[in-house]
């Protein structure tokens, strides 16, 4: 699914074939999830292969190297290009793009390693959750206290609690899970931020216990200027009450619609709400129709 035998993979300087691209079983990432990585969509748009906020991720890739302390040695200019070359070079311009800051030296001690190898992989991807309405549980696990981890950063290891949340939604036949944080207010999904909305404004979780996600931003850029107030602050699940609808945003997700959140239905189905609005929206930017937003969240 990922790749086939035509595949090529960026790994620390060089274009190589995927099924030929290894990794000690020292590797330091592998033990422990000291890794960071990003995940970014291209787009095949009318002016092209259009990688869609490639600054951003790239940025953020950099600040989460910083928030663990390892050092990568590429530049977001550098970054943007090879992703561009690895995307012509696999025939690729739907494409979900995978940057992986690891450190692949045996080192079994629990410091930082004195550099990092970089992978960097592309392959088509259907919307990751899907495009149905999904039916949400409040997971028992919550995100990991943002002080024991950089939880803004996009760290290899968190997505173990991710992994652990996601299996045991699905396990309770659930689509997904809803994460709360420390303090009992809802945070976000295993891979993709929660909205909601009620009397014609949408809500979502502030930063802190959350990654911020580029998408996140996105769709509160383009409600806000459509005149829709967005509000970022602390809700438990029992506000989800009375909601209208809701959704989840993310890189691989999009916008997709919730249908619930355990016994709570929200009242009207996801395409009558505004977050299908912003989803159209979305698109139409994602694929170079509409200018990007100018309102920063
Ligand atoms: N939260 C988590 C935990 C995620 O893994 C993701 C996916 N990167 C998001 C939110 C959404 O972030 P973005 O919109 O930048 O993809």
């Amino acid at each position: 699914m990922y790749f086939d035998n035509s595949t090529l993979v960026f790994l620390d300087g060089e274009f190589v074939p995927a099924a030929q691209a290894t990794c000690g079983v020292y590797a330091q990432s592998l033990h422990y999830g000291y890794a960071v990585f990003e995940g970014i969509r291209a787009y095949n748009t009318a002016q092209g292969t259009r990688i869609f906020k490639a600054r951003e991720h790239y940025e953020r890739l950099h600040y989460s190297c910083q928030s663990i302390g390892l050092p990568l040695e590429y530049s977001v200019e550098e970054l943007t290009e090879i992703s561009y070359q690895l995307l012509t070079k696999n025939n690729l311009a739907d494409a979900y793009i995978r940057p992986l800051a690891f450190a692949a030296t045996p080192h079994m001690t629990l410091t930082a390693p004195a550099s990092a190898n970089l992978l960097m992989a592309v392959w088509k991807w259907d919307r990751y959750l899907g495009s149905q309405s999904l039916r949400l549980t409040v997971s028992p696990y919550e995100r990991p206290n943002p002080k024991a981890v950089p939880i803004e950063a996009k760290v290899s290891g968190h997505y173990a609690n991710s992994i652990i949340a996601s299996s045991e939604a699905k396990g309770r036949g659930f689509d997904e899970a809803l994460l709360l944080d420390m303090n009992g207010y809802v945070a976000e999904g295993p891979g993709a931020n929660f909205f909601f909305e009620k009397n014609g404004e949408l809500f979502t979780a502030p930063g802190g216990s959350i990654l911020r996600g580029i998408t996140r931003n996105t769709i509160i850029d383009l409600a806000r200027e459509s005149g829709i107030k967005v509000t970022e602050k602390f809700f438990r699940p029992e506000e989800l009450r009375g909601a209208t609808g809701a959704f989840m945003t993310g890189t691989a997700a999009e916008v997709i619609g919730i249908a619930s959140v355990d016994d709570v239905v929200f009242e009207q189905p996801f395409e009558q709400t505004i977050g299908a609005q912003l989803a159209q929206r979305y698109t139409a930017l994602v694929m170079g129709e509409t200018v990007a937003a100018e309102v920063s969240a």
